[in-house]
């Protein structure tokens, strides 16, 4: 028998990406001191994506994090690989007008811009293109599903509305009235694709060091110094900051520019055949709702199911109660499950639930905020901001560039938001009864 693997207060509990992944080229740690024309510092999706596709520009290029590469969301999250902002296309435009199309047409095939990659490095991390169903639990949220369907159909993108039947059919269960597919998403295995973008990088030119946080960054005449913890120093002209939901006092202010929350996963047992009524084509599935939760299938039958948590790291295995409450409730023909893993990540929420790039000083980018899509996000971030590092020309960059600030009352939102978590459980659970 598979044993129970107790939930860990300890970020680094084992997940079932650690367990299943392509093993991992070791990122030494930094013990002297260096000089770069760009540091990166994170070596998650943005940071690596940067790194490889800024390396081949000439550019030296090092990727320095505090842990080894893939240890923050990129190597913990969901795997879904969803082409979409939580806006869509046409509030885009009333939101930025013109500047609009640019960033709709980077969103919109940034799923492609993934599996290119996967196909072009050859990076074996089971890239899957079945699509993304989008459903909702509430008969009054299926009507704005079907016009975000229409409105990706009407600009040409393969996308198709779900009534309740086809919705059941799909995902197995009577708990969703309808929804959307998005049939140019799909899923990845998200720790090996981190390492092979890892590997990448590394064949691009890029340096890449892991164990090494940076605890300072201070402008010395056109430079910038960057200390670590041990003591051994970067010089760099241009330093991106790709740090997401584990941004900590490196940048003044930039922490409370986010509302860093945690997500939580559970891996069931591999159930082979019971599950094979669900997600058949290796589809994965997310709520509509605010505070969603998000499924997906492994080939063993095995489903991971994912949802917000608390604020605070999970102390232990009760602290997932709710999302395997949720499970029951979409599947109670096949409770009570068996829980092979569970653990939790850190993603970055912005105010605006838009992804955030600054140029708080000369030479520093930061890009952050992906709101918990940042596998297809992310990447695409990476590629464009390497452009923008090499040519400086801001017209053509996607992504609105905005001045850093802060979350007014930061501190106490954290609360709010975890409060309003808490009592959306606490309500799906009524339902559930
Ligand atoms: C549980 C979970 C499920 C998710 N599911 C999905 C999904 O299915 N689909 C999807 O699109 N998105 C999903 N996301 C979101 C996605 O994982 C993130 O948006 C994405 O990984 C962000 O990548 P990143 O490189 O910006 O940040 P991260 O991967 O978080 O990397 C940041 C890195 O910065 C490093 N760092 C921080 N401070 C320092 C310092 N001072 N010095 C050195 N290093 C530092 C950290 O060690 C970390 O490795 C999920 C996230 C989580 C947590």
């Amino acid at each position: 028998m598979t044993p129970v693997r107790p939930a860990s207060a300890h970020p680094d509990a084992a997940s079932y990406w650690m367990d299943t992944a392509i093993p991992a080229q070791a990122a030494p740690a930094l013990t002297e001191s260096r000089s770069t024309d760009v540091l990166i510092v994170g070596a998650g999706f943005t940071g690596l994506s940067t790194a490889l596709h800024l390396a081949p520009s000439g550019a030296s290029t090092m990727v320095i994090d505090a842990h080894q590469p893939g240890w923050g969301a990129s190597g913990r999250n969901g795997g879904q690989v969803n082409p979409t902002l939580k806006y869509d296309p046409d509030e885009l435009i009333a939101m930025f007008g013109d500047r609009a199309g640019r960033l709709i047409h980077t969103i919109a095939t940034s799923a492609d811009q993934v599996f290119d990659l996967i196909n072009h490095h050859r990076i074996d991390c089971n890239p899957v293109r079945s699509g993304w169903l989008q459903v909702s639990y509430k008969k009054s949220g299926i009507p704005a599903l079907h016009r975000r369907a229409r409105q990706w159909q009407d600009r040409g993108y393969f996308a198709d509305s779900l009534d309740s039947m086809a919705t059941q059919r799909l995902t197995g269960t009577r708990a969703f009235h309808g929804g959307w597919i998005d049939r140019r998403a799909g899923s990845l295995h998200p720790l090996s694709y981190v390492r092979g973008l890892h590997q990448a990088a590394l064949a691009a030119g890029a340096q890449v060091f892991g164990d090494s946080p940076v605890t300072r960054l201070s402008r010395q005449g056109d430079k910038w110094l960057a200390r670590l913890a041990n003591g051994a120093r970067i010089t760099a002209d241009q330093v991106v900051l790709a740090t997401n939901g584990y941004s900590d006092a490196l940048l003044p202010g930039l922490s409370q520019t986010i509302l860093s929350a945690n997500s939580f996963i559970i891996a069931t047992s591999a159930l082979g055949d019971k599950t094979r009524h669900i997600l058949p084509s290796g589809e994965t599935l997310s709520t509509a709702e605010r505070l969603l939760i998000y499924l997906r299938k492994e080939a063993d039958g095995r489903l991971l199911l994912g949802g917000r948590g608390l604020f605070d790291d999970p102390a232990g295995a009760g602290d997932f109660a709710h999302i395997e409450r949720s499970m029951t409730r979409i599947y109670p023909d096949l409770a009570p499950f068996h829980y092979e893993y569970r653990w939790a990540g850190r993603i970055a929420i912005t105010r605006d639930f838009l992804p955030h790039v600054h140029r708080p000083a000369p030479g520093m980018l930061v890009a952050l905020g992906y709101n918990g899509r940042g596998v297809a996000a992310a990447t695409v971030m990476g590629i464009h901001l390497a452009r923008l590092l090499v040519n400086g020309d801001e017209t053509e960059f996607p992504f609105p560039i905005t001045p850093l600030r802060k979350i007014p009352l930061h501190g106490a939102l954290q609360h709010f938001y975890i409060s309003a978590g808490v009592a959306w459980y606490g309500l799906l659970d009524r339902l559930a009864r």
